[in-house]
């Protein structure tokens, strides 16, 4: 049975071509073309001989899932409704904004974390996402878009905020960043990939030390009586048990500022006395909050919180001290924004 090579990690791929007396170096060279010029076959890889082009295609196949809907919101943002092998779907959103193009990539069918807030959670956990599952989001944008080998127009940066929590199929996903990082043009930088995790505490532990890009928490709530509420993950995790093992990441990786989401949601936690408790709870930290509006869903109760109290929300945390930028919406009129993800 043929392999799926997009499931294969850089060295996995070395040590098999090793093994059959091909030099290492090839694999470099295969993962160039699949991921710096988009090949779906091994045909047109010519700086391969013959022989190993014809063994390629006998034992591996390059995956690409099936795009079975496209909607374009009025702000440039694309989402693809992609299926896989297996019949479930899961969603894929491109942003495209004046100085960068962003990819927000899914890593499960699902989530079984269940934020209050969140559609996908709302909807339930499937299954994870297999290496190849999450980088082929990458490509089939690429495709898609014709963006491979542009001058002008590339993905520069690609977030983990899709459907799923990142942290709970790590494994996949770590081995993903691996393959999507590459000092090579054209490629994306560690310095522009962004994980979000809703605070899985024991593995963010674990892996922080060698956690190969951004890290962005969400937060959302200054306290654990409200973050508790809107999210039951922090009755296992609670704020503390998260922020520590975020301090491991920054003894790490100290030129890299994590990003603090905070969504805003009316009279939950959009107070000033919630904008001083988070300044207290993030001060001496190498923080930044991306303060985010509420995007509404069919079946959620949340509302937004007023514009003058999200710019009253900011204020304050620059005021302390806190770079606060208010995100844009995006895609929200075609339930693309953050929250809003489900798989139809
Ligand atoms: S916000 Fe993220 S972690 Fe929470 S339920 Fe949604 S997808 Fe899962």
């Amino acid at each position: 049975m043929k392999r799926g090579i997009l499931n294969l990690s850089r060295s996995e791929l070395s040590e098999f071509f090793a093994g059959r007396g091909v030099p290492k170096y090839r694999a470099d060279q295969v993962f160039i073309w699949l991921l710096r010029f988009g090949k779906t076959t091994f045909d047109g890889m010519a700086n391969l001989d013959l022989s190993l082009r014809r063994e390629l295609t006998d034992l591996f196949y390059i995956f690409r899932p099936r795009i079975i809907k496209i909607n374009k919101s009025i702000d440039g943002t694309i989402k693809f409704l992609l299926e896989l092998v297996d019949k479930n779907t899961i969603e894929t959103v491109f942003i495209p904004e004046t100085q960068r193009n962003t990819i927000c990539v899914s890593s499960q069918v699902g989530c079984s974390v269940g934020c209050k807030f969140c559609n996908t959670g709302h909807h339930g956990f499937i299954r994870n996402l297999s290496t190849e599952e999450i980088v082929s989001q990458v490509l089939i944008v690429k495709d898609y878009l014709e963006l491979w080998c542009s001058k002008d127009e590339r993905i520069s940066n690609i977030v983990f905020m899709g459907m799923g929590e990142p942290l709970l199929n790590y494994s996949n996903v770590l081995k993903s960043i691996e393959l999507l990082i590459s000092d090579e043009e054209d490629c994306v930088s560690r310095r522009k990939i962004t994980l979000s995790t809703s605070g899985i505490a024991n593995i963010l532990k674990i892996i922080a030390k060698d956690l190969p890009c951004r890290l962005a928490i969400s937060l959302h709530a200054p306290n654990n009586r409200i973050r508790s509420r809107i999210m039951p993950i922090n009755n296992k995790f609670n704020i503390r048990d998260t922020l520590n093992a975020c301090s491991e990441y920054e003894k790490h990786h100290e030129y890299l500022k994590i990003t603090y989401e905070y969504l805003l949601l009316d009279n939950i936690n959009d107070t000033s006395e919630c904008a001083y408790e988070l300044l207290h709870l993030l001060r001496g930290r190498n923080a930044k909050v991306n303060l985010l509006q509420f995007n509404s869903w069919d079946g959620c109760s949340f509302r937004p919180t007023s514009i003058g109290r999200v710019i009253n929300f900011a204020r304050i945390l620059e005021k302390g001290g806190i770079e606060a930028p208010i995100r844009a919406r995006r895609g929200e009129d075609i339930m693309a924004a953050c929250g809003q993800l489900t798989s139809n």
